[in-house]
């Protein structure tokens, strides 16, 4: 099967089947320590209040009113709905914190803010006007900022669309994962067509500028024939973006996963099938393949931002903002700011107490040396744009290519024989059959692993 963007070469994935990390972030989260203290963050706040560069804000919210079996997000499943007001109380106190510490307001403008989980609409309307307004106090926004939040179609009406719509929400993500009632019912996640239908149409109607859906390949009792039609009813609905996961089936790491059949898995064979079906129909239907899961139609901002060389990544995924801060609230939160990452607690109790005492509940961070950020800018290169120019990345870092990458290039010669990549005069291009597998490509630029052989821990490539 081929498309203009990805060739789907079975023989080849299954060669490259590996674990592998997903490079939101290089170094990768397994490589954050304790050493990096509330301390180091506070420097790293205190300095951005000296520069204004593009800022990004993440909100987490962990509720969710029920546990999808398949999911590995830190998430806090309950009925209670009092503990949302609880959290929110002591968000607002941790922006205040990082404000304060931050300063200038002029480094408080943002480009992008985003409400993931968890499920962030777990929160009621007046918590919901609370929660915005505490950030609008807080920061201000460029006259284009998106503004996204994830959406669980299962628990909203067309009056908290509309309620979003009003407090500014002009993205919206929606989780779908597959339509059959069959295999929501073996994860636990029972949601009609009508009711993602409903939502997408009042997003539309509420002038939400762009919509995503999610999808899982992988599921228990997922079947070709199953998640084709799961596929065409999304293409009946034809949203801006889609994401398309692979299920990483680890019951081991992951608790509410001990609930799924193992003999309901589909098998690898079957779970490939599947992928290069989805894969041929979202092409067929005019998406472009952006990478590591993501496709988009031609039009959105992301297909057009990769064209044109501006395309970034972060814990968010594909962004097409400019690679600036990225600040996280809320328990288990990764932010980045400057030539740092930190990472909050992950619990609601340590989250809490830390707040009580009026620090900031950072867990572990790392400070990224200058071979990280060179290696970090490798990576995100090709991880956006299948590609490094050696001759422009040179000039911009400030180093001789071949010299600096004299250990990974000596490894490249099997990946083009593999077709995986081809080297151009001083240029390194991943090709439409390596595309899939972008990240085996990346991983050559990973020192630490290299120095670690962590990747055991990783999920599987495909
Ligand atoms: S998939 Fe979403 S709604 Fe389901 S348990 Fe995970 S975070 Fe909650």
């Amino acid at each position: 099967m081929s498309t203009a963007q990805i060739l789907f070469d079975e023989a080849l994935i299954k060669k490259y089947d590996q674990s592998a990390p997903r490079y939101t972030s290089y170094p990768t989260a397994d490589r954050f320590h304790a050493d990096f203290t509330e301390a180091d963050y506070r420097a790293a706040l205190k300095d951005r209040g000296t520069r204004a560069n593009p800022l990004s804000v993440y909100v987490h919210i962990p509720f969710c009113n029920t546990v999808c079996y398949y999911c590995a997000c830190n998430k806090i499943v309950t009925k209670d709905h009092g503990k949302s007001a609880e959290y929110i109380r002591y968000l607002s106190q941790e922006m205040r914190m990082v404000c304060d510490a931050i300063g200038d307001p002029q480094s408080r403008v943002l480009e992008q803010l985003h409400f993931g989980g968890g499920t962030p609409t777990f929160l009621s309307h007046e918590e919901m006007s609370d929660l915005m307004a505490q950030i609008k106090q807080a920061f201000s926004f460029t006259s284009d900022a998106e503004i996204s939040i994830e959406v669980d179609p299962r628990k909203v009406t067309v009056n908290t669309v509309e309620h979003l719509s009003a407090l500014g929400f002009n993205r919206i993500s929606v989780g779908v994962q597959d339509f059959n009632p069959d295999v929501q019912k073996a994860v636990n996640r029972l949601q009609t067509q009508e009711e993602t239908v409903n939502v997408i149409a009042a997003a539309r109607k509420n002038g939400f500028h762009s919509v995503n859906i999610d999808l899982i390949y992988g599921l228990p009792l997922q079947t070709l024939d199953g998640f084709t039609e799961t596929l065409n009813r999304v293409m009946d609905i034809s949203p801006d973006r889609i994401a398309l996961y692979n299920f990483a089936y680890l019951p081991q790491f992951s608790k509410p996963q001990r609930r799924i059949n193992a003999q309901d898995i589909p098998h690898p064979d079957q779970k490939l099938k599947i992928l290069s079906r989805a894969i041929e129909l979202l092409c067929q239907s005019g998406y472009v393949y952006i990478g590591m899961d993501h496709f988009a139609r031609p039009d959105d901002e992301l297909a057009r931002a990769q064209r044109e060389g501006k395309l970034n990544r972060n814990f968010q995924g594909y962004t097409t903002r400019a690679d600036g801060d990225l600040l996280a609230f809320g328990v288990s939160g990764i932010g980045k700011v400057g030539a740092t990452y930190a990472q909050s607690v992950k619990t609601l109790e340590e989250y809490y107490a830390a707040l009580d005492e009026q620090r900031l509940p950072i867990l572990r961070g790392y400070a990224l040396t200058r071979d990280d950020e060179i290696r970090r800018a490798a990576i995100q290169s090709l991880m956006c744009h299948f590609a490094l120019d050696e001759t422009a990345f040179g000039r911009q870092w400030g180093i001789v290519f071949d010299e600096y990458f004299a250990w990974e290039k000596t490894r490249l010669p099997p990946l083009v024989e593999d077709g995986l990549i081809e080297l151009k005069p001083h240029t390194l291009r991943v090709t439409d059959r390596g595309r899939l597998l972008v990240r085996n490509v990346a991983m050559l630029f990973d020192r630490h692993l290299r120095e670690s052989a962590r990747a055991a821990s990783y999920s599987k490539t495909i």
